[in-house]
């Protein structure tokens, strides 16, 4: 199973060396889309992760029981398709081509597997069709 996990954690908990946990006692893949670890306020980490469903679940009650939020997002954006126009403007942004669009019906295209939730595609859309369910990180 590969999907993506979305965590927040409280500022008691940004020294506690989740990633490793998670690699180690779960033998999860893990990779880092997104990172924010702000001391004063709260961190929140952003993962491609691969493995075995049991091990998932039972890393996601781990995280739980810790005391953060976490949970699986298999998008990190949502197109609205009532509103998506298929102009093709965010795929001009979408470096990692998970948006795409192209003959022969010139409908966008969306690969979640592929997104790395960075939203760039957000701001260019006219149509205001696409949504983010990560946060950019409070400068
Ligand atoms: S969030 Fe980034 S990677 Fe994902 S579809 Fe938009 S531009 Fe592409
Ligand atoms: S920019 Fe907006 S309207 Fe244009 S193809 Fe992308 S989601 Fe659709």
């Amino acid at each position: 199973m590969k999907t993506k996990l979305y965590m927040r954690f409280p500022t008691a908990l940004t020294n506690t060396p989740v990633t490793y946990e998670l690699i180690k006692h779960f033998d999860l893949k893990l990779n880092i889309l997104k990172a924010n670890i702000d001391f004063n306020l709260m961190g929140s980490i952003l993962y491609d992760i691969e493995g075995p469903s049991k091990a998932i679940a039972d890393a996601l009650a781990y995280l739980q029981d810790l005391g953060l939020s976490a949970e699986l997002i298999p998008s990190v954006i949502t197109i609205d398709e009532n509103r998506c126009t298929d102009c093709g403007l965010c795929t001009s942004v979408c470096g990692i081509k998970a948006l795409t669009i192209g003959a022969p019906d010139w409908k966008l295209s969306f690969d979640p597997a592929k997104c790395v939730g960075c939203n760039h595609c957000i701001p260019v859309c006219p149509s205001r069709a696409i949504s983010g369910l990560v946060p950019e990180p409070v400068l």
